[in-house]
Order: structure tokens, then sequence, then C-alpha cells
């Protein structure tokens, strides 16, 4: 997933749990080979090259239809159908480069919210050339599997961080635990700090991956109207008690903006957050108020 993850455990028996962290750093690596775009066997390349139904594992069909609810409610920002954008830009190969117009026009062409078809685990395609890509959601989806498999093994106390995205199991031995949100233009550098129990904490940024040229700020989250990088937020916070949900309505949110973005937040249940305007100024939704610290 191109990140680093670490897993904490507070108990006062921790080592008797390594094979448990053991297992749950398994469990993302299983995620990672289902939904991985760089797997020539992972369920989404099996389906983005196919022009016949394919069948997926649970876990696949679990991401695909929390990724079409999120892309429903968030009228298409959210879009697990840009896989020949994001290609395309190849910000995940690390050779991100400006694309041709005509060449973002083309990958365009077959982008649209409904263009997949559930039947049990059978997927099909509305367009035999059309790439799923998972990125904006696999991260949390696979944060909440490694959970479930500490909490199914007794642990109380725990968080799993995957580069930043991270869920908390319980609180931190009977306090909150403090999670710094990292300031979009300052690295290194924190905006606030949240105290939070038994949640989830995402962030979608444009400083996260990016190049620049001419002066303009290209990153690798893509507004599927335009096919360019989204422009009008500098970074979007989400929490929730998911991690897979925070992910997916945090680039969502990301898509549509500071106005969109924050009546986005407000009208999906379950989610608070916060977004950094482009302009560097911020806005957060009520429930987050009183958990909020600022620096
Ligand atoms: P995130 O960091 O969770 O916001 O996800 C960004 C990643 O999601 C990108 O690297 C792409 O793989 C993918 N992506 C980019 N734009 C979108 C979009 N509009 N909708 C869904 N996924 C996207
Ligand atoms: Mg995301």
């Amino acid at each position: 997933m191109g990140t680093v993850v670490e897993i904490r455990v507070y108990d006062d028996t921790a080592e008797q749990y390594e094979d448990t962290i053991s297992a749950a750093f398994a469990e993302i690596a299983a995620i990672e080979r289902l939904m991985s775009p760089h797997q020539p066997e992972s369920d989404v390349s099996r389906l983005s090259v196919a022009d016949i139904p394919v069948t997926v594992s649970n876990e696949t069909l679990e991401v695909l239809q929390l990724a079409e609810k999120v892309s429903t409610a968030s009228h298409g920002a959210f879009a697990a159908t840009l896989g020949r954008l994001v290609n395309l830009w190849g910000f995940a190969e690390g050779e991100a480069q400006l694309p041709a117009l005509a060449a973002i026009e083309a990958a365009l062409a077959d982008v649209e919210p409904a263009a997949l078809t559930f039947h049990g685990n059978k997927i099909t395609k509305k367009t035999a050339t059309l790439a799923i890509d998972l990125g904006g959601v696999a991260k949390g989806y696979a944060i909440d599997r490694a959970i479930a498999v500490l909490a199914a093994s007794g642990i109380q106390h725990a968080s799993v961080n995957a580069g930043g995205d991270m869920r908390l199991l319980g609180d931190r031995a009977g306090a909150p635990w403090r999670i710094g949100i990292q300031h979009p233009r300052q690295a290194g550098a924190i905006l606030a700090s949240l105290k939070l129990a038994d949640r989830a904490v995402v962030t979608s940024g444009d400083y996260e991956r990016f190049f620049e040229q001419d002066g303009v700020r290209y990153h690798h989250i893509l507004d599927s109207r335009t096919g360019y990088p989204a422009r009008l937020c500098q970074a979007v916070t989400v929490v929730s008690e998911q991690a897979a949900l925070a992910d997916a309505v945090a680039t969502a949110a990301f898509v549509l903006g500071p106005e969109l973005g924050m009546a986005f937040l407000r009208e999906t249940d379950g989610v608070d957050g916060l977004i950094v305007a482009a302009d560097g100024s911020v806005a957060v939704t009520p429930g987050l108020q009183e958990l909020i610290e600022w620096p």
C-alpha cells in the first residue's frame, strides 16, 4: 500500500500478543494481495482487465459496495472507476508526470457512477475498458481488518497506524488518545490534535504524493469531472468508527471542496471532520469541536 504500518498494543501482558500482531500484519498483506492494482492476480487487476463477469472475494465485494455507496452519496466525487486515469498520472509508481490532455480525456471516457453491477460476488463492468482503483479506500479497510484481528484476541487498547491513517481500539489505558493532524504546508508540524477513543482518523492531503511543474502542484487526488487533481482543498481529515468509511469519505470531501465537502460531512451519518481549504482556512464539523485542541 506504499506506506509503513505500525501496530501498538497497550496491555499489561502485551508480550503474549506477538502472534496476534503478526496475524494482524498478515491480514493487511492479504488485503493488499486482493486489492492492489499492481499485482496481476489481485481481484482488482483481474476485474480491470476483464471483459466478462469476474468473481471476487467477499472482502473486495465489501469494499466495492462501500465505494459505490460513497460514490453515489458524493455525486461521483469518489470514483473507484478511475483506474485508467490513476495509472495515467502514475503517482503510485513514483514517476508521476503531467499527461497529455487527449490522454486524460480518453481515460475519463467510460467513467460513470453506476458502472458496476453486482450479482452475489460476481461483478460486471458496464464497459470492458473500465479499470478499478481502490487506492482511496482499501488502506482504511485494511486498518479495520487489522483492528478486528486484535479485538478478536481480547486486546482492548491498541492502535493501527498506516502512514498517519489510523484506527484506535479502546482508549490509551484510561485516557483518550491524542492524535496529531499533520499540517498540510509545514512538514513535521501539527495543525491540531484530537482526543479520541475507539475511532478511526483518516486524512486525504495534497502533500502526500505530488510534483510541481511551472509553479503548479499536481497531486494524487483526482477530480473525475476534469481528470486533473482536485484544486479546492489542501487536506481533509475524517473521524469515524470505521477506517474504510473515513478513508472513502475523506477522499470524496477533498474532491468536493470546502463548501460542498463540509455539507457532505455533515449529512453523512457517523462521520465528523476537518477541512483545510486551498487558501489554508480551516472548517470543523460541530461534532469535532469539543475533541479538537489547537497548538
Ligand atoms: P486518499 O489518499 O485516500 O485520498 O486516496 C487517494 C488515492 O485514491 C489515489 O492515489 C488514487 O489511487 C485514488 N483516487 C484518486 N482520485 C480519486 C477519486 N476521485 N475517487 C476515488 N479514488 C481516487
Ligand atoms: Mg481516502
